[in-house]
């Protein structure tokens, strides 16, 4: 059966980024891949049109879809809107409704690029990380939260973190599958000597563990993971680790590489079904400059079509392709340097395409 994507731009560079996705997209239906592909509205774009950053008829598309491309959402004209409709709670609304509990974040640094990382090349050179991060439960999902008055009147603000069993299983299961791929390592990461919930974090992972020795597991606390990650990050092959500690190590995780414009992430539910999307924001600070690095976004699409679409083969193809024009010296303004050809996201994609 064909199978049927679903592509959001969003707002700012993501809808320069996106088109240049699509290009590819185009290029490899062209050449025999077999895809449904259709357009939708989400985060302040949709806020702008419909008075929500996720419409129903957009929510009713990506559950029929079998991947979802998601570009970037947020902006300045749309911070002063109360939280309920701003449009990170469309991305945010994707995430739950579709179950996209396991975040694969990956750091690699291509050997072309190895200078713009700010840490010495030996450090990095030939890192390859994947992060993988919970990303519908924690602190960032759970109840109560809000900001209350307090008899003396002064406010409060408080978050809940909270993690069933359950939840922890099905992500730590998701790290050992992954790892067997790779290097079969893995680091789960917690704060287990500070807060109770991810004492129980580290016990079921361990526990997990017990069908899957044949993966080399290990625990951090994400204190030291993150001084790790600067100081040796080539010791880590899989990360597995909360919500929120995966959002700010994979942040860390992805400077290492030199430029956020590279990096692309995979957000996959218990059915295959996937959302894909480049790690970094809507950039308003360039949008529609025509300078923007497609290539995170770009990357994205290879693991779409290698987690949700089962086309291996064609993902292999994308990321040669991008390692081809970086190759040739071709690089967007975040990653140029000295000697380099300088060009445009739009350039940036027809080189994908001619590499193809
Ligand atoms: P950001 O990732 O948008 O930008 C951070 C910096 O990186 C900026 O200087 C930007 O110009 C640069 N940058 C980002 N992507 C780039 C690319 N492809 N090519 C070249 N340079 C690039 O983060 P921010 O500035 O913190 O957030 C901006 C907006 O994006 C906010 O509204 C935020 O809420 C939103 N945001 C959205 C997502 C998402 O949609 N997944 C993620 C993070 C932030």
């Amino acid at each position: 059966m064909t199978k049927k994507i679903l592509v959001l731009p969003g707002d700012g560079i993501g809808q320069e980024i996106v088109a240049e996705a699509v290009k590819v997209i185009k290029a490899l239906q062209a050449d025999g891949l077999a895809l449904e592909m259709e357009e939708g509205l989400v985060g302040g774009a949709a806020y702008d049109e419909t008075g929500s950053p996720l419409p129903e008829e957009t929510l009713t598309k990506a559950k029929a879809a079998d991947a979802i491309l998601l570009g970037a959402v947020g902006g300045y004209k749309w911070e002063s809107l109360d939280i309920s409709v701003r449009p990170e709670k469309g991305l945010l609304g994707l995430r739950a409704e579709l179950d996209l509990f396991a975040n694969l974040r990956p750091a690699i640094l291509y050997p072309q690029l190895a200078g713009a990382s700010t840490l010495k090349p030996e450090v990095v050179s030939g890192l390859d990380i994947m992060i993988v991060r919970e990303l519908t439960g924690g602190i960032y999902f759970g109840q109560p939260r809000g900001v209350r008055t307090l008899d003396n009147g002064e406010r409060q603000g408080y978050n809940t973190l909270v993690y069933k069993e359950s939840e922890v299983k099905r992500i730590a299961e998701v790290a050992f599958d992954i790892a067997r791929k790779r290097n079969s390592k893995v680091c789960s990461v917690d704060k287990a000597n500070v807060l109770e919930v991810t004492e129980m974090w580290r016990e079921v992972v361990t526990e997990c563990h017990k069908d899957n020795s044949d993966i080399e597991l290990s625990h951090m606390y994400v204190d030291n993971a993150a001084m790790q990650l600067v100081r040796e990050p080539k010791q880590f092959d899989v990360m597995v680790t909360t919500n929120m500690f995966g959002d700010i190590l994979s942040d860390c995780a992805a400077m290492l590489t030199g430029s956020i414009g590279m990096l692309p992430s995979a957000s996959l539910n218990s059915k295959g079904q996937g959302m894909y999307e480049p790690i970094h924001g809507s950039a308003p600070d360039i949008a529609g400059q025509n300078i923007a690095n497609p290539l995170a976004t770009i990357l994205s699409v290879a693991m779409m079509l290698r987690y949700s679409l089962d086309e291996s083969t064609m993902a292999e193809r994308v990321e040669k392709a991008v390692d081809k024009v970086l190759e040739q010296n071709l690089r967007t303004a975040d990653i140029y340097s000295d000697g380099m050809k300088k060009v445009s996201t739009s350039e940036m994609g027809d080189a994908v395409v001619a590499a193809l």
